[in-house]
């Protein structure tokens, strides 16, 4: 069931992260209007599941006026709100407060922010310290997000007298990601990637939806276009198994899909999501629809 709606308030991010699976960046377009953010909260009413909205990107506190009229509006139509940000905008906690302090009348449920390595190389004194004590003394819940480069960890040995490489940093290899990433890494027999391990694509609980219209179930694969079709009749249409993308996945994960569609890819990948992106890229000029926006593949 249905029940959150995520807005990607815009693609443009102070930061040009190198895990950033949706190649964000300064120059990135594709940032929201107050317009199109009511008439998804509309059509999110009509759906009748939905608790919660979150508010991301990109960098939602770069478009601060909007996030917090949409954050607004989402509250007196009864959903919960919630916000991931890298947390840029925290110089000092006093500060801070005066970012938050609206937010907090607003009765915000979750403020994520994202203090690691790879947002601020040496992150002891990062933005995201002054946010989350900001946070915490106006009594929003407030979440550090920590992620890290990949690395190779040797897992004990199984009885096989190697041990297994597993990868450590919580790093998805979608996006920019896999072009800085994936080198290096081990990689495995595409075959052995026979289901999608993170998402329910058959009844999935949350979308992302951008100022294009694209309507995410993961990154880069989309129901649909809502500024065609009305979210609502794009939830209630929606059948995983139809789709061109989702299908495949659904019956037997990315080396379902390149079969299907007879892709003729190399036969290892790290993982997954490394088979699954880069079949999806080889995909995209057949399925424009579904396979968006484009931004997300790093081609705008
Ligand atoms: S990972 Fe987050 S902070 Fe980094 S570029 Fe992407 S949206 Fe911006
Ligand atoms: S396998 Fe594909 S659909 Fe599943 S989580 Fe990974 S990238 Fe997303």
């Amino acid at each position: 069931m249905l029940t959150g709606i995520h807005f990607l308030l815009s693609y443009t991010c102070n930061m040009k992260c190198d895990h950033c699976f949706l190649f964000c960046s300064p120059t990135s377009k594709g940032t929201m209007t107050m317009k199109q953010i009511r008439i998804i909260l509309k059509e999110s009413k009509k759906i009748g599941t939905i608790q919660e909205t979150y508010y991301e990107g990109g960098e939602p506190f770069l478009f601060y006026p909007v996030m917090l009229e949409g954050i607004r509006l989402a509250r007196e139509m009864g959903f919960n709100a919630g916000i991931v940000s890298n947390g840029y905008w925290s110089t000092c906690v006093e500060d801070a407060k005066l970012w938050l302090n609206p937010l907090s009348e607003l009765d915000i449920s979750n403020l994520s922010i994202s203090d690691d390595e790879l947002h601020y190389g040496n992150f002891q004194d990062s933005p995201a310290k002054c946010a989350l004590a900001a946070a915490k003394a106006l009594g929003i819940p407030a979440y550090s997000i920590n992620k890290a480069e990949p690395k190779v960890q040797q897992k004990p040995d199984i009885g096989d007298g190697k041990g297994t490489p597993e990868i450590s940093g919580g790093i998805k290899l979608r996006g920019r990601a896999v072009e800085k990433f994936v080198e290096g890494l081990p990689t495995r027999n595409c075959k052995e990637f026979r289901e999608c391990p993170y998402e329910d694509l058959v009844d999935p609980k949350r979308v992302h939806i951008d100022s294009y219209g694209t309507v995410q179930i993961c990154q880069g694969i989309s129901m649909g276009n809502c500024w065609k079709t009305p979210l609502s009749e794009l939830i209630r249409g929606y059948d995983a198994r139809k789709h061109p993308i989702c299908g495949p996945l659904v019956r037997g994960g990315p080396i379902r899909l390149i079969e299907e569609h007879g892709l003729d890819l190399k036969d290892k990948y790290v993982d997954e999501c490394h088979l699954c992106y880069v079949a999806r890229r080889a995909l995209l000029d057949k399925f424009p629809e579904y396979l968006a926006p484009r931004q997300v593949y790093g081609l705008e």
